[in-house]
Order: structure tokens, then C-alpha cells, then sequence
């Protein structure tokens, strides 16, 4: 009897957006952005194990203490709301390196352990996909003994899955253009300290891009740029004078689509912290402050008035 290959473990991050613009529709539907992506210290793990059957399945847990975990300690969340089927992200990103391996046989099972509010515009899904793409990569080469996809190869795989995808592979900070998948990576001279705070209902990405469109309905909408001088405030590391740069096209959306994300908002302010964004689509809301201490000070206050919150490093 052969003995099943062991598994392989490959992580991901969670992303905030730092500066989101988006341009006016486009024929095709999508927007073009200019995206200031970076990573937080709080992100995915996909382990990738062969199976004996056939097709691909999917297990999915909460990390202790993360923002999935504590959204559903306070009732507001289940872990059912991850698809298992294959409209997993990651299933279509372990399929879409399968495909590249045509002579190994067997099945496949993914655990997900899950960090990252679902539909929260941190790019959960997103890196479910990239987490996924990097431990079946490893395990597809080792089982069959070829070379194992390298990293042009992965990349090319990730934007086929999702705009959030090359990111969540790449991780760090970078400028994001296009639909956001074609990447700059920028330098970051000292890391950010955010307390991310989830909310109790995800929002849909399609849905708040069409709020974004139905806002804008009669605005002039130039092509999307990043401030002057935003880079430079991320180079030199000080964030207080990054904050004031910090700006989000989807924002306005997604206050329209939740309105009782402007406490949220507005709870960072009463706080005295640099600056208060919703990441990304949202309903996440991110306040950055000076310190790590004052992270965790903050991250425990608003915990203790019942929301889900974490202190994070970025990137
Ligand atoms: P983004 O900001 O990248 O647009 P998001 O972070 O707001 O996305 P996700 O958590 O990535 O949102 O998921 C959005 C939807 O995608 C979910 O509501 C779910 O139906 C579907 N989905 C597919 N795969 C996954 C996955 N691995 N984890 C979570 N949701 C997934």
C-alpha cells in the first residue's frame, strides 16, 4: 500500500484598500482604479491534502480570536455563508493549477481556516484563491514529480480568478491598476498600525460598484489617479501624514447601501485617531493610529462595546 502524500500549508493575506478611485463604467462593465492595496497582518491558511476520491472538497474553520471568529461568537456570522461547492474561489484557483498538471489522478480536499470577514472588501475570497494556488502548486509538483508552476506562471492563474486575487499573492503594498490586477509594488518605510472593525452584514462588491455608478449618474467622472505625494508619504513611513491622503471612491457607496457604518466611522474620530476608511467595497472599517499600543487599546474599547474588532500591523 502507498502512503497518501502529505499535505501542504500556504497562506495569505488580507487586504485594506490605503486609496481607491474608481473611473466611470466601462463598456465591458468593469471600472478601471487606481488602488493603493496593502496587506494586513491578518490574512488565510489553505491546506491542501490529496484525497482518494475524485473532485475537489472543502472544510472550512474559524481562526481563534480573528474577525470571523469573533462575529460569530457574537451571533452575527456563520461559517455556512463560505460556499463548499465549486463557486469557491479557491476550488476554482486549486482547479485552475490541476488543469495545469493533466496526468495526476485522485482527489483533492482544501481546509480553509478563515480570518477574514467574508463579503467585508478585505479580499477573504481573494486570499482563499492566492493561499490555494500556492499549496496546490507545491503539492501538484510534488505528487507528480514535474517542475512546479513558477511565479509568472501563479500570477497569470490569479488574475484569470479575480481582480484582488494578484495582490493577495504578492502581498506588501502596491498600486493596483486596470480592474487592480496589474501591479506596482511600493515601498512602505515603517508599518501602519489599523484597528479593523468587521460589521454584522457583509456587502455585495457588484452591488456597491452600482450604487458607486447610480451616485455618480450625473458627474463629469475623470480616469483614476493617486494623489500626489501618497507614495512618498508610505515611503517615509509617517503616518500622519498619509492620512490626510486617504480617500475611497466606494465609500460614499457603501454609506448609502449600510448607513450604520457612519457610527462606525464616526467612533474613530470621537477616538482621536489619524484617520477612519471603509476598506475596499466594505462594510469593514478601518481606523489608523499612531502606535501599536494605542491599536490594541482601541481594538479592546471597541470590543468591549460589542463590535468585532482587531488591532493589525499593514503590510
Ligand atoms: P473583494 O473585496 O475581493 O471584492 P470581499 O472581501 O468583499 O471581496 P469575499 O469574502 O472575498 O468578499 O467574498 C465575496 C463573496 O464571494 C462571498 O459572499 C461568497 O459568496 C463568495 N466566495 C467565494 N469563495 C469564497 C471564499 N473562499 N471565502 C469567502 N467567500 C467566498
Amino acid at each position: 500500500m502507498t502512503a497518501t502524500p502529505r499535505p501542504e500549508r500556504a497562506a495569505a493575506p488580507g487586504k485594506v484598500n490605503l486609496f481607491f478611485a474608481a473611473g466611470p463604467p466601462r463598456p465591458d462593465g468593469y471600472h478601471d482604479v487606481a488602488s493603493l492595496y496593502c496587506a494586513v497582518s491578518t490574512g488565510e491558511t489553505v491546506t491542501a491534502a490529496p484525497t482518494r476520491g475524485a473532485g475537489t472538497s472543502v472544510g472550512v474553520a474559524a481562526v481563534p480570536g480573528s474577525l470571523v471568529a469573533q462575529q460569530i461568537d457574537r451571533g452575527t456570522f456563520t461559517l455556512d455563508a463560505v460556499p463548499t461547492d465549486g463557486s469557491n474561489l479557491a476550488v476554482r484557483a486549486a482547479e485552475a493549477v490541476l488543469a495545469r498538471f493533466p496526468r495526476l489522478s485522485g482527489g483533492l480536499h482544501l481546509q480553509i481556516e478563515k480570518a477574514v470577514p467574508v463579503a467585508g472588501g478585505m479580499g477573504g475570497g481573494s486570499a482563499d484563491a492566492a493561499a490555494a494556488l500556492l499549496a496546490v502548486n507545491r503539492l501538484a509538483a510534488r505528487v507528480s514529480g514535474e517542475p512546479a508552476l513558477d511565479d509568472d506562471a501563479l500570477l497569470q492563474l490569479a488574475a484569470g480568478l479575480g481582480a484582488d486575487v494578484p495582490f493577495a499573492l504578492t502581498g506588501g503594498a502596491a498600486v493596483g491598476t486596470g480592474t487592480g490586477a496589474h501591479l506596482r509594488p511600493v515601498p512602505v518605510g515603517a508599518p501602519l498600525h489599523l484597528v479593523l472593525v468587521a460589521a454584522e452584514a457583509g456587502l455585495s462588491t457588484p452591488a456597491v460598484y452600482a450604487e458607486l455608478d447610480r451616485l455618480r449618474t450625473h458627474e463629469d467622472v475623470p480616469p483614476p489617479r493617486l494623489p500626489a505625494g501618497l507614495e512618498e508619504a508610505l515611503r517615509t513611513g509617517q503616518a500622519a501624514e498619509l492620512a490626510p491622503l486617504l480617500a475611497n471612491d466606494l465609500q460614499a457607496a457603501a454609506l448609502s447601501l449600510a448607513p450604520q457604518l457612519a457610527p462606525v466611522l464616526a467612533a474613530g474620530a470621537a477616538a482621536g485617531v489619524l484617520a477612519s476608511f471603509v476598506s475596499g467595497s466594505g462594510p469593514t472599517v478601518a481606523h489608523l493610529v499612531a502606535e501599536a499600543a494605542a491599536a490594541e487599546d482601541l481594538a479592546d474599547v471597541l470590543r468591549g462595546q460589542g463590535a468585532p474588532a482587531l488591532a493589525v500591523r499593514a503590510p
